[in-house]
């Protein structure tokens, strides 16, 4: 499909399969946009917590979502209410939290809807669980970056120490297993790999690698 600005790509799948980072890189060599929806879904967890919200109570996440401004930055830095979270999103309470919000229908409608219009110019790097399934069913190019689940672990374990986190890797195991349960068994919008996708293993891949893998899909008509 023609867009103003190029393609829409879609990239999904589970936590630890390497999506944040390779979406960035990709967006970058590609000098399109980078959105983070899963930024986003933190974002709204991160104001809930601060609030003190109770989190099963879905009509006042709705309302949360709606009355609360969020912005992606072109630098990657996340805001809320023009408060900077880039860092405070990735905490671990926020992570154990986000699921709440990202179960509530009309919660998703709001976000779909702000990751529709940063879109639909095309020129634009997405990123998530539902964006080939949801977001962008029509979108330029499709795909699914998976990985074996012990490799996500690692992956996620030293992400967190490197970022200065204590955490065991027991409990990171238990985290991660749990999300991917929640979001590939959720009835609204649950993680699936969109029809048309492209499924990428980047079990015994480094990140060059992966990268290159896509722009060589993008590059194809
Ligand atoms: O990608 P990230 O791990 O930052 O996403 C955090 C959480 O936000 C996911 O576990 C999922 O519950 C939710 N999410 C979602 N839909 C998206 C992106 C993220 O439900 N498009």
């Amino acid at each position: 499909m023609a867009r103003k600005n190029g393609f829409v790509i879609a990239i999904d799948g589970p936590a630890g399969s390497g999506k944040s980072t390779i979406s960035r890189i990709a967006a970058e060599k590609l000098n399109y946009l980078y959105v983070d929806t899963g930024a986003m879904y933190r974002a709204l967890t991160w104001k809930a917590l601060c609030e003190k919200l109770d989190l099963t109570d879905e009509k006042s996440l709705v309302k949360l979502a709606k009355r609360t401004s969020i912005k992606l930055k072109k630098d990657g830095k996340v805001f809320v209410d023009d408060i900077d979270v880039t860092t405070e999103i990735r905490n671990p309470e926020v992570t154990k939290n986000v699921s709440y919000i990202a179960n509530v229908p009309e919660v998703r409608e709001c976000m779909v809807a702000l990751q529709r219009e940063m879109g639909k110019e095309g020129g634009v790097v997405l990123e998530g669980r539902d964006i080939g399934t949801i977001v962008f069913p029509d979108a330029d190019r499709k795909i699914y970056l998976d990985a074996e689940v012990g490799e996500r672990i690692r992956r996620r374990y030293e992400e967190l120490k490197e970022k200065g986190y204590r955490v065991r890797i027991d409990e990171v195991e238990e985290e991660l297993r749990l999300r991917d349960e929640k979001d590939k068994g959720r009835k609204v919008a649950p993680l699936r790999v969109a029809d048309g996708a492209v499924v990428i293993d980047t079990t015994h891949m480094n990140i060059d690698e992966v990268v290159e893998t896509i722009l060589r899909h993008v590059g194809q008509g």
